[in-house]
């Protein structure tokens, strides 16, 4: 068995070098084509749901602002008339509180410059005092030149938390164009973030102070945006003020790819999040399943290969070790079996012979008809000797027209095989047989038994050839 595998060892190892190769290659191809498969599917994300996801907000937020500039223009102008003329502070207290539940907004204030007085859909009714800084606003608003505002006030101290609003500002003025009062609508932040909460179900939508503080949802209120997403360090967030960022995590149980915008508007910082579980984890199954494949395939071509190679291995011996014109063993062969292990001394001990036999003059037969014939005449003899033979028997052609015949019976028995090899050749040809026979001994080596052969063969070209002699 081990003979076997002698030859294919090398040629394994070529193999299996190859197969690594292909294997490594095959992986390396294989891990850079998950990676760009990433790459394009970010790219892909960044293109189409970002900035769907951003331009709606941006959307919501422009339509959210002109539906209440022009509502509360309409409204401001029905107050700039009723301040003009007395007024009762109950009936306007009332009509503010009905106006905003009518509209659904936050709030409606009214500041009455003359007296000083801030009334509000709550009920209440403050006196103003525009050096203090609750209401200091007031007077910055009177100063500027535009006669109305869009104002988002969201103040990051905690007081002030109720007041998370989209201000709509106008100024009141008298005929004389003096400003007498101010009328503000104020819409509530989270009716605006309901709108952009739940577009898609794997996106949410946070927004957050520029510090990381998170403003809405109201369940991570006041939670830092760096302890919620931990992949987020402070300088993409300080980054993302100039430019939007994206920053993606990757693990089997959550994927996530964050993006950042900086909203000027409401100077607020956006954060959208995105879930990419499912992407990620069907990526990296499909790129095992095509690694796995890969491997299969490599492993079914090396063994193929492997028993290919044996196969033309055992042919290859087969040839090699036959004699092509008579179809007998070669003398290779003899040799290859002298060198395994044990071969001879069975030889030695199991009452072995040997006989060697020669073509008397045959030199004549292809002096006379030609080499052709001689070929001939020499397959024709080597099968009629092995029509003489068993199975067993090891039937050689030593070289030229010299043969040998290894039997695994005693020299006597394997005369009378000789003698009928011998009168069948010369019955069926136009050649005759010259035969040694000799016994092999326990204690013979090869070449001495083969030595003993050759006289007996010699001799019997000496006693006129055509016959058989025992040694
Ligand atoms: P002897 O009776 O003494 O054996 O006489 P011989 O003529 O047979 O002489 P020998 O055995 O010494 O010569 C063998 C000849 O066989 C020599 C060679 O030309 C011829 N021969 C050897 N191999 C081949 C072969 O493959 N084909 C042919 N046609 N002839 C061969
Ligand atoms: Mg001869």
């Amino acid at each position: 068995m081990k003979s076997k595998w002698q030859g294919l060892d090398g040629h394994i190892l070529d193999t299996a070098r190859i197969a690594i190769v292909v294997i490594l290659v095959f992986s390396i191809l294989n891990i850079a084509h998950f990676y760009m498969a990433l790459k394009i599917f970010q790219e892909n994300i960044a293109d189409s749901a970002l900035q769907r996801t951003t331009n709606y907000i941006s959307r919501t937020l422009k339509d959210v602002n002109n539906t209440y500039t022009c509502l509360s223009k309409t409204l401001a102008e029905i107050y700039e008339y009723k301040l003009q003329g007395p007024y009762n502070i109950d009936a306007i207290l009332l009509d503010l509180k009905n106006k905003k539940e009518q509209l659904s907004v936050h709030t409606i204030g009214l500041v009455d410059i003359r007296d000083n007085l801030y009334l509000d859909s709550f009920g209440r009714v403050l006196s103003i005092d525009t050096t203090s800084e609750r209401d200091q606003w007031v007077q910055e608003f009177i100063d500027q030149p535009e006669d109305s505002r869009y104002h988002f006030y969201d103040p990051d101290q905690s007081e002030y938390e109720a007041l998370y609003s989209f201000y709509y500002d106008h100024k009141l003025k008298n005929h004389l164009g003096q400003v007498i009062g101010i009328f503000g609508v104020g819409i509530n932040y989270e009716a605006f973030y309901s709108k952009v909460q739940g577009l898609d179900e794997q996106v949410s939508v946070l927004f957050l102070t520029k510090d990381g503080e998170v403003r809405l949802p109201k369940k991570n209120k006041g939670e830092s945006i760096f302890t919620l997403f931990k992949s987020i360090s402070s300088e993409q967030f300080e980054a993302a003020k100039m430019q939007d960022r994206i920053v993606y995590t990757y693990s089997l149980n959550k994927s996530e790819l964050l993006y950042i915008h900086y909203f000027k508007d409401i100077n607020r910082m956006l954060l959208i999040k995105m879930n990419i579980t499912d992407y990620y984890v069907q990526s990296i199954k499909q790129h095992i399943y095509s690694f796995l494949i890969g491997l299969g395939l490599t492993i079914a071509i090396v063994v193929l290969n492997l028993f290919n190679n044996l196969y033309q291995n055992k042919k290859l011996s087969r040839t090699a070790y036959y004699d092509s014109l008579t179809l007998c063993r070669n003398r290779q062969y003899l040799e290859s079996r002298m060198q395994k292990r044990g071969y001879w001394q069975h030889v030695q001990q199991s009452g072995h012979s040997l006989i060697v036999f020669d073509i008397d003059h045959f030199k004549h037969v292809n002096d006379t008809y030609g080499h052709l014939e001689g070929d001939r005449t020499l397959t024709q003899v080597a099968s009629i000797v092995r029509r003489c033979l068993r199975e067993s028997d090891e039937f050689i052609r030593w070289g030229g027209d010299e043969f040998i015949v290894l039997f695994d019976i005693k020299a006597h028995e394997a005369v009378h095989i000789a003698n009928r090899m011998r009168e069948s050749v010369k019955q069926e040809t136009m050649v005759s047989l010259s035969i040694g026979v000799t016994d092999i001994l326990i204690d013979d080596s090869y070449t001495s038994a083969m030595g003993r052969a050759d006289c007996a063969l010699y001799e019997a070209k000496q006693s006129g050839r055509n016959q058989v002699k025992v040694r």
